[in-house]
């Protein structure tokens, strides 16, 4: 059984090992191309845009694919969009993990907010020393907020974006532990942090950290993003597909295929 994979998430890259190994399925990750240089996976995969939702329509048909599992990031709404709208067009099943948003904890100092732009407004008046894990893309919101010191953590270096004045960037990949977490937080003197309810265990060490060190957390909260069968992890992912498998098999037999 032919399966896309729509990544750029560790649940991606997680769900695409599981698989790499499983002789009934051929998978085929598909990254946006974000980032420089994006860990190898281990299995084929393709880089870039398809182009629309119509384009990866007709991908889905020329390429044979039986279902695709949507693993992108809770704030990919666009590639969400698309996928449903592909697959309802190209008549092919579609499963989308869906993390769990996080909830503030009992010690948690979050200011919840809707867009970046509202986030930068958030932080107030006063110069404060901000630690930013919003990702490279959405630090412009950031650059009118000219009263304040940032420290970004990205993946990449920013490119020609435009930045607040006073700016400095850690360059690195989660997952993250708790305990460098406050290392961090500590070393650069933060008063807050600002974060995108991405959910999930892979960043969520930031955010315990703040808690521990009574940091407020200006928290943006996620969009809104089509989704069609949804499932909570890789692993509900998995017993979708082999689901599916167990349908395919017998439509195949049934028409002695
Ligand atoms: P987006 O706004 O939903 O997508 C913008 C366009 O990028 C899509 O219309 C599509 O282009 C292309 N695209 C996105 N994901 C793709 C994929 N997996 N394979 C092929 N094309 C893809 O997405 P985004 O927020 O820019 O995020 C891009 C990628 O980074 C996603 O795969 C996501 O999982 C990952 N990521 C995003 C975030 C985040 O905070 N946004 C964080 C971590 C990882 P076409 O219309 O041309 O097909």
């Amino acid at each position: 059984m032919r399966i896309l994979i729509l990544g750029g998430t560790t649940e991606a890259s997680d769900l695409a090992s599981r698989l790499a190994a499983d002789s009934r399925f051929e998978v085929v990750l598909s990254l946006a191309g974000r980032t420089a240089a994006p860990e190898t996976p281990p299995v084929p995969f393709r880089i870039g845009g398809f182009g629309g939702s119509k384009r990866l329509a007709s991908w889905l048909v020329a390429e044979c694919m039986d279902a695709v599992v949507d693993a992108t990031h809770p704030f990919a709404a666009r590639i969400s969009a698309n996928a449903v709208q592909a697959v309802l067009s190209a008549n092919i099943p579609l499963a989308s993990i869906v993390r769990p948003a996080w909830q503030p904890q009992q010690g948690d100092r979050w200011t919840e907010v809707t867009s970046f732009l509202a986030a930068a407004l958030a932080l107030g008046a006063s110069p404060r020393r901000v630690f930013l894990s919003v990702g490279r893309l959405e630090l412009s919101a950031f650059a009118d907020a000219a009263q304040h010191t940032f420290v970004a953590r990205t993946i990449d270096p920013p490119g020609d974006l435009r930045l607040p004045p006073r700016i400095s960037f850690v360059h690195d990949r989660g997952p993250f532990e708790v305990e460098t977490e406050i290392r961090l937080l500590t070393q650069q003197h933060i008063d807050v942090v600002v974060s995108k309810n991405s959910g999930g265990a892979a960043t969520y060490a930031k955010i315990e950290a703040a808690r521990r060190l009574q940091i407020p957390v200006v928290m943006v909260a996620r969009p809104s993003k089509p989704s069609l069968h949804i499932v909570a992890d890789v692993s509900a992912a998995q017993s979708w597909l082999e689901r599916r498998l167990a349908l395919h098999d017998g439509s195949h037999s049934e028409r002695g295929v």
